[in-house]
């Protein structure tokens, strides 16, 4: 095939394949290309031609992946070059205006393929941003990025987490630290007006789960009087949450002394919180939940916020194992009338799938429970209507019956 116009190198599909990419998928698969023209490097800017030749988009060019391009735009008068960065993180941040006030100065502003940006996550927490670079085309563009957030942002610091493991399926080293100005003795933010402290440099994912914005504030709602376990509890939002909407004890449970250290540290940052309720356990949820119920242990509220144990379909039989099990559980060391707030992150697990396991655990429980709500990430974490894949986050509100 020959070369475009503007002589930029070009992946022409195989017939049909354009579909998804028509309907505004992002992500071009190399079963999908029929051959290139050129020779792009890793992140390069490649144009997505059809098997007739015609422009579909224009995208990032990963070897290694078998994502083989990720789109950055439809349009074929759009060149990438710095100010198409920077228009799109403009775009981004603008959009989270709404949800940056004086009880919160943190949340997602860059949220991948679903901002136009594939690969690229940025979270804001006050003065701080921490920049998440999974694939080769924002690897290419890092330099270009970092000095768009800095702009549009004005924030102090831009430290650089790009260690996420889905790096090493674009063929790209973990690479973390400083990438503009001074990170601070302690980055901390205000969330529904709790004050926390981020681990940016060693915490899980940038340091804060905030995509679960919205479920912690809906906890907060119900937590008045109640007797709360707090499972896979972190860096403590949900504890925290919960004694500020008038707990009247929460137990949390994690695997790690690290996240129950800064969870500890973080109640204290926060006086006015009865810090006599709280309790924190360093233990394997699984064992703990069942010690908790050998030894009569009941509760009005169960927050269960696991880690993704499925990140893609091909872990879902044995993580559909692990979210029964904890399930179960926490059904059991449910009072009647007791309310279970229960999470799963894994993308590879569906919300219809989700709930099946939860019905399975509750039958196994011998509970009769109902769904009186349903949780999702907050809205810092859009996803794009052609993009299904962003929907990863599922949670459902049960209360058992009897
Ligand atoms: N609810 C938290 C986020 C939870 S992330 C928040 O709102 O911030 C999942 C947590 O589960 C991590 O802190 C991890 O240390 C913990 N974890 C992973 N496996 C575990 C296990 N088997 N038992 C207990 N905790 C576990």
């Amino acid at each position: 095939m020959s070369r475009l116009a503007d002589g930029r190198p070009a992946l022409r599909l195989k017939p049909g394949r354009d579909k998804s990419l028509r309907q505004r998928h992002p992500w071009i698969f190399s079963g999908a290309i029929a051959d290139m023209d050129g020779d792009p490097e890793p992140g390069g800017t490649v144009d997505i031609v059809s098997a007739d030749g015609a422009f579909v988009a224009r995208a990032a060019y990963s070897p290694a992946s078998q994502i083989r391009a990720r789109v950055w735009t439809f349009d074929a008068r759009e060149d990438i070059d710095a100010a198409f960065f920077a228009r799109r993180l403009a775009r981004a941040v603008a959009a989270r205006a709404p949800m940056l006030d004086a009880r919160h100065t943190g949340c997602r502003i860059v949220h991948g393929e679903s901002d136009g940006l594939p690969g690229i996550v940025v979270d804001r927490y006050a003065d701080t941003i921490v920049l998440q670079l999974s694939s080769a085309g924002g690897e290419r563009w890092q330099d270009a990025i970092v000095a768009a957030l800095a702009e549009t942002t004005g924030v102090g610091c831009v430290y650089e987490r790009s260690d996420a493991e889905v790096r090493a399926l674009e063929g790209l080293a973990p690479r973390t630290g400083i990438v503009s100005g001074r990170l601070p003795d302690a980055v901390t933010f205000l969330e529904d007006g709790i004050d926390y402290r981020v681990d940016v440099v060693g915490g899980q994912k940038t340091g804060f789960y905030l995509d679960q914005r919205d479920s912690r504030a809906a906890v907060r709602a119900l937590a008045a009087g109640r007797e709360i376990l707090n499972v896979f509890a972190y860096s403590g939002g949900f504890a925290l949450a919960a004694l500020a909407g008038g707990a009247v004890r929460v137990l949390s449970l994690d695997s790690s002394a690290d996240a129950l250290a800064l969870a500890r540290e973080n109640l204290g940052r926060n006086p006015r919180l009865p810090a006599e309720r709280a309790e924190w356990r360093e233990a394997d949820a699984f064992a703990e939940l069942r010690k908790l119920r050998d030894r009569g242990a009941g509760f009005d509220l169960v927050v269960l916020d696991p880690p993704k144990f499925a990140p893609t379909a091909a872990h879902a039989e044995r993580a559909a194992r692990a979210y029964k099990d904890v399930n179960l559980w926490a059904l059991k060391l449910l009072r009647p009338g007791g309310l279970l707030a229960t999470f799963s992150c894994s993308g590879g697990i569906d919300a219809d799938l989700f709930r099946k396991i939860v019905a399975g655990a509750a039958l196994d429980a011998g509970a009769e429970a109902s769904v009186i709500g349903r949780f999702g990430a907050s809205a810092d974490h859009p996803v794009a209507l052609a993009f299904p894949e962003g929907e990863y986050l599922k949670g459902l509100l049960i209360r058992k019956t009897a």
